[in-house]
């Protein structure tokens, strides 16, 4: 038995065999480490990256830990943004597959309060969320958090760069001390081993290379020196590569909206995330964006935080990051799970002393040829319908797949992703199908109404 091997653990049954239905055989590094020291229950300190496995780390911690017959709140973790605590929600339930009866609840901001608070009466065991919302659910005496066993702080940098510092601190003042505390962040910064020096007990820390396969992604490096060599790099770029899917960086909420008008303005399905759009308009693009029927998706570092798409084709840094950390986290993002990546970045001659930070081998690449400006540029597969309505109408995924489907309608492996949300429903279908696709579902009835459906573009 090697000692990456998740039975040297000494989990319960239940556990360990869903293990291999998911297809985990061996612990990531990161599990390896910690994962024994917080089964002893010591409070861990973990430097783990998205997709280094740290979610499994510390959700098989707290699930071996858990008592599924009271329903208390054992166990809470706190994330930076809604996408994470979703994504971190989904990894834990299936972890938990083999435990019956286990609940496991998000509490987020941006949902409305009263069925979270419906929900809280029903009992839970374990609670994901961000600190914001959490916090104001404690400030309302909708939570209680006596019960609490294990607390776990995820992307623990990022909550703090996004000023949650002080509702983390609020949180942790109601959990009692006798708790496991478990930190993971990417970055160690000060700030970082301060808020460990106030909530933590004499911390075991680890430090985890990811998972990511340097050999799989591919980094391109481009020198262009003015704003107009860079734009049209970009452009060459993507003609050249016709990724599915890729995310641009830039290093501030205005650059990203400009690289995406004017990318727009040349053709390319390409819209921004940044700070300044509305709750809305942020979770459109990125449902447009892993739904296939947007292809660029031009991004702050802080926007694309929580991002979880497995597949991008690539990554393209418009901007080179201020911060080498930054830099690696960036092109992690491509070839994940296997699949080959291309990064690429763009710099200019007054970067060259950022780029020696990044300690790698760089050499500079040639631009692909210019003649990549006149090609046309390929559509995305998909195409967004927007149905102005959701959960609220008692709208589900089921309902529109009917409205699809059917005599006169398109094939059900026509249609890709469906989102539902509270008053909105997003559903993909294959381009070349939108015009029946959207004629079918138009005069179609959901749930015996007719809805406002339309094209989004
Ligand atoms: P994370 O770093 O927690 O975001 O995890 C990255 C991805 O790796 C997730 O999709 C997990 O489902 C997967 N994963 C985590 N642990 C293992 C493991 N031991 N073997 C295979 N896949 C894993």
């Amino acid at each position: 038995m090697s000692t990456s091997d998740f039975s040297s653990l000494g989990l319960q049954a239940g556990l360990l065999k869903n293990l291999s239905t998911l297809g985990y055989e061996q612990m990531t590094p990161i599990q390896a480490l910690s994962l024994p020291l917080i089964l002893e229950g010591k409070d861990v300190i973990g430097q783990g990256k998205t997709g280094s496995g740290k979610t499994a780390a510390f959700g098989l911690g707290l699930l071996h830990k858990l008592n599924v017959k009271s329903y208390k709140i054992q166990s809470i973790v706190l994330c930076p943004t809604r996408e994470l605590a979703d994504q971190v929600a989904s990894e834990i339930r299936k972890l938990a597959r083999a435990i019956h009866n286990i609940k496991i609840l998000t509490l987020c901001g941006g949902a409305p309060f009263g069925p979270q608070i419906g929900s809280l009466e029903h009992g839970a065991h374990i609670v994901v969320g961000t600190p914001g919302r959490i916090e104001e659910h404690l400030r309302k005496k909708t939570l209680k958090l006596d019960h609490v066993e294990m607390l776990v702080l995820d992307e623990a940098d990022r909550m703090l760069d996004m000023g949650f510092q002080d509702a983390i601190d609020d949180i942790v003042e109601k959990i009692p001390s006798n708790r496991q505390t478990l930190l993971f962040s990417a970055t160690y910064p000060q700030e970082i081993e301060d808020i460990a020096m106030r909530v933590m007990n004499n911390p075991a820390v680890v430090n985890a290379p990811s998972t990511h396969e340097a050999s799989t992604i591919k980094q391109y490096f481009y020198q262009t020196n003015t704003d107009d060599e860079r734009m049209n790099a970009l452009r060459i770029l993507l003609a050249k590569h016709k990724p599915d899917s890729a995310l641009v960086f830039c290093n501030t909420k205005l650059d990203t909206q400009d690289v995406a008008d004017e990318l727009a303005h040349y053709g390319f399905y390409a819209l921004a995330i940044h700070g300044d759009l509305d709750q809305r308009e942020r979770d459109q693009a990125l449902i447009r964006f892993s739904n296939k029927s947007v292809s660029v998706l031009v991004a702050t570092d802080v926007a694309a935080r929580g991002l979880d798409i497995d597949a991008l084709d690539m990554v393209i840094n418009f901007n080179l990051a201020h911060d080498p950390e930054i830099h690696v986290h960036r092109i992690g993002r491509t070839g994940r799970a296997g699949r080959s990546g291309i990064a690429a970045t763009l710099y200019s001659d007054r970067e060259t002393r950022k780029l020696d930070a990044l300690e790698i081998d760089i050499s500079t690449d040639e631009l692909p040829s210019d003649t990549y400006l006149d090609k046309p540029i390929k559509k995305p597969a998909m195409t967004t319908l927007k149905i102005d309505g959701g959960k609220k109408q008692k709208l589900r995924p089921g309902d529109i797949v009917g409205g699809l489907t059917g005599k006169g309608g398109i094939p059900g492996d026509k249609i890709g992703k469906i989102t539902v949300s509270s008053n909105w429903s997003y559903v993909a279908v294959e381009s070349a199908l939108v015009k029946p696709a959207l004629k079918k579902i138009q005069s179609d009835k959901l749930k015996g109404r007719t809805f406002r459906v339309r094209i989004l573009s």
